[in-house]
C-alpha cells in the first residue's frame, strides 16, 4: 500500500502539530505539582478520546493521574505506546521561558525534548492512521500508557506499565531520540542505595579516644565503593551525596551517603550489589555501626535482545521509505523501557531529536517532530503487516 495518504496528512498538519506541542510545553507538569500534571492529563485524554480510545484516568496517589487507553482493532495484534508527561521543572517554568523556535530551527521550552515532543508525535501518527483508515488501524489494538511520575522513577505507574506490557505484543517508548537521532536499544539497570553509619560522639580535643567517627568510617567505604566501578564492563558505582557530623570539634556520630549503581546485566548488577553490601556492612572504625539498604529501581535492558532487534529492523524498513538512516545506541540512563523490555519486545527513543534533557538548555530540532511522526506512522503500518505474534518475547505472562 502506498504511504502517501499517511504522509500527506501529516505534512498538512505540520503547523497545527507544532502548535499542539507548544500548548503541551506551555502547561507546566513538574512531577510534584499534581494540579499542573492533571491539566496536561486532561489535554492528552481529550486527544486520545478523539482518536477513538477508551481512556481511564488512574489516580497516581502521590502524583498526578496516569492515563491508560485502548483503541480496539479487529485483529489479534496489540501494540503499546508508553510515554510520560511529567517533567523535572516546577510550576512557573513555562512562564519564565515559554515555548519558542529560534532561527536555527530549534524549539525550546520545559519538557519539549523529555518528552512532550514524543507525545505530540505519537498522537498525530495515530490520527493519520485513523483518518486514512489504514488496514493497520482497522486491525491493530493500540494501547497507551501516559504516566505522570516517570521523573521520580515511575513508583506508582510501574505496575500499570508492566500489566499493559504483558498484554501487548510489542512496545514503543516515546522518550526522545539521542542527539544524533539514534533510537535506544538498551539501557543499563539502575539502583539507588543508602548507607548510614552510626558512630559515637566525643570531644575532639579532650577525649578523642572515646569517640567513633562515623565520617572516617564512611570515607573508607566511599573509597572502596568507587573502586568497584569498572568502565570496561559498564558497571559504575557513584556516591552522589554525603552528609555527616555537626561541628569540627566533635567526633562525628553520624554519616550518610546515597549511592547510584548502573550495570548492563542482572548478573552483573547482583554481583556489584553483593560487593557493595560487603563493603558497607564491614565496620572499618571500631565502635561504628553501618546500615545498608536499597535495590534496583530499573532492571537492566541488555543489548542484543532479539525482540528489540526485530523492532529495529521494522523501523529500518520505515526509514528506507523516508530516506532516514536508522541507528540505535545503548545508554546508561533508565526509562520505562527498562521495565517493558523485561516483558515484551521494546524499542525506545521514538521521539524527536534534540539534547540537554533536564536542563534549561533543553531543545528539539523542530523539523524532526514531523520526521519522527512519519517514522512512527510507517513503523506501525509495517509492524501490523510484518510482526509475528510471540517473536522476540522473553518472558512475562
Ligand atoms: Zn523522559
Amino acid at each position: 500500500m502506498s504511504m502517501r495518504p499517511l504522509l500527506d496528512r501529516l505534512e498538512g498538519w505540520r503547523d497545527e502539530q507544532i502548535e499542539f506541542l507548544e500548548r503541551l510545553v506551555n502547561h507546566d507538569s513538574g512531577t510534584d505539582d499534581a494540579l499542573d500534571v492533571n491539566r496536561v492529563a486532561a489535554i492528552l485524554a481529550e486527544r486520545l478520546e478523539r482518536l477513538g480510545f477508551k481512556v481511564q484516568r488512574v489516580p497516581g496517589e502521590r502524583f498526578g493521574d496516569h492515563l491508560v487507553g485502548e483503541k480496539p482493532g479487529a485483529g489479534p495484534k496489540r501494540f503499546l505506546f508508553v510515554g510520560h508527561f511529567d517533567t523535572v521543572f516546577p510550576s512557573g517554568t513555562a512562564k519564565q521561558r515559554p515555548f519558542h523556535i529560534d532561527r536555527e530551527g530549534r524549539a525550546w521550552g520545559p519538557g519539549v525534548y523529555d518528552m512532550k515532543g514524543g507525545l505530540a508525535a505519537v498522537l498525530y501518527a495515530l490520527r493519520a492512521h485513523r483518518e486514512a483508515r489504514t488496514r493497520a488501524w482497522e486491525e491493530t489494538t493500540v494501547a497507551v500508557v501516559f504516566n505522570a511520575d516517570e521523573e521520580r522513577l515511575s513508583p506508582t505507574s510501574r505496575p500499570l506499565i508492566e500489566a499493559e506490557a504483558r498484554k501487548a505484543h510489542s512496545v514503543g517508548i516515546l522518550e526522545p531520540a539521542r542527539p544524533n537521532g539514534e533510537y535506544v536499544m538498551a539501557r543499563k539497570g539502575a539502583g539507588v542505595f543508602h548507607l548510614t553509619v552510626k558512630g559515637k560522639a566525643a570531644h575532639a580535643g579532650l577525649q578523642p579516644e572515646l569517640g567513633a567517627s562515623a565520617i572516617w568510617d564512611l570515607a573508607q567505604k566511599v573509597a572502596a565503593l568507587h573502586a568497584l566501578t569498572d568502565l570496561e564492563r559498564g558497571t559504575t558505582v557513584n556516591v552522589g551525596t554525603v552528609r555527616g557530623g555537626e561541628r569540627p570539634n566533635v567526633v562525628a556520630d553520624h554519616a550518610f551517603a546515597e549511592i547510584d549503581l548502573r550495570a548492563w546485566t542482572p548478573e552483573e548488577a547482583e554481583r556489584a550489589i553483593a560487593a557493595m553490601r560487603a563493603i558497607c556492612e564491614r565496620p572499618h572504625v571500631a565502635g561504628t555501626a553501618p546500615t545498608f539498604s536499597g535495590g534496583l529501581a530499573f532492571p537492566p535492558w541488555p543489548p542484543g535482545l532479539p525482540g528489540t532487534e526485530r523492532l529495529l529492523e521494522i523501523m529500518r524498513g520505515a526509514g528506507r521509505e523516508l530516506g532516514v538512516d536508522v541507528r540505535a545506541i545503548k545508554t546508561g540512563g533508565g526509562s520505562d523501557g527498562n521495565h517493558t523490555s523485561a516483558i515484551a519486545p521494546t524499542l525506545d527513543g521514538l521521539g524527536p531529536k534534540g539534547s540537554r534533557a533536564h536542563s534549561d538548555e533543553e531543545y528539539i530540532e523542530i523539523a524532526t517532530l514531523l520526521e519522527r511522526t512519519k517514522m512512527i506512522a510507517l513503523f506501525l503500518d509495517r509492524w501490523a503487516a510484518e510482526f509475528v505474534i510471540g517473536e522476540g518475547r522473553r518472558g512475562g505472562s
